[in-house]
């Protein structure tokens, strides 16, 4: 695999989209794209496309394209989405149980394998097969598994204490859901997510205050 020293950080960005797309391409039967498709599924430049995966390896082909089989393979071991990773999901509410359900985690890699709430008519329930189990169970099963990641779907509220538990107990990465920054000591990664970040972007452009185009605004986000 070629050395990603000259990757920038806006590239990297898109690199899970060429994998989704390329993902596609794949389950058609595509074995070859050129860029100038590739762009325009991602709705990006084909020169940004090429720029792309040039800095990943060597794939194009004049006439031919990109082989989708190799630039997947590449793509896989950057992402690392060969490497599987167990996770516990805390706060089986709404989000935590769409997350648990949503099989589309496990093409990137990801099993949960253990559930956990505080709400007592939800521990010893099962949600898919999956036991809910109480929340002050984390520490014995993330060390029993030897778990590294975390999902965190509590309310904002509860967020800090349960990811004290989980990284008390040898989490080191911390997926986190819930709308406040949590604190975490060197060395545990944490990724925060927020839709409603994504959904004010969208409302800034029907409110006129955006003047950048559709393709800035990908492009911008590393889309
Ligand atoms: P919910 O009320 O349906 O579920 C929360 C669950 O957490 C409940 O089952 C509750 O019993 C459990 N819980 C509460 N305190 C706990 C604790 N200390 N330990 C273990 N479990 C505990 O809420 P929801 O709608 O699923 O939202 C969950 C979180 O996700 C909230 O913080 C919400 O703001 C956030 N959220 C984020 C996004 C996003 O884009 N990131 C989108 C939707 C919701």
């Amino acid at each position: 695999m070629k050395q990603l020293v000259q990757t920038s950080k806006a590239t990297l960005g898109r690199l899970p989209f060429y994998y989704r797309t390329l993902n596609s391409l794949a389950e058609k039967g595509r074995s070859h794209v050129s860029s100038r498709e590739l762009g325009s599924l991602m709705r990006i430049d084909p020169a940004q496309v090429r720029r792309d995966l040039s800095s990943i390896g060597e794939f194009g082909k004049a006439g031919i394209g990109y082989s989708v089989p190799d630039v997947l393979d590449v793509l896989e071991q950057i992402l690392g989405l060969r490497n599987r990773t167990e996770a516990v999901l805390v706060g089986v509410g709404r989000l935590g149980a769409a997350l648990c359900r949503y099989p589309g985690f496990e093409k990137y890699g990801l099993r949960i394998v253990g559930l956990f709430d505080s709400d007592p008519s939800k521990i010893g329930t099962k949600l898919d097969g999956l036991p809910i189990l109480d929340v002050a169970e984390v520490p014995h099963v993330v060390r029993r598994l030897a778990i590294q990641m975390g999902i965190v779907t509590v309310p904002g509220d509860a967020a800090q204490a349960v990811t004290d538990l989980l990284v008390s107990a040898g989490i080191i990465a911390i997926w986190n859901f819930a709308p406040v920054s949590v604190r975490v000591p060197p060395g545990v990664f944490v990724r925060d997510e927020d839709l409603a970040a994504g959904l004010s972007h969208l409302s800034r452009h029907l409110s006129g205050a955006s003047g950048h185009s559709e393709q800035e605004s990908r492009t911008r986000r590393g889309t």
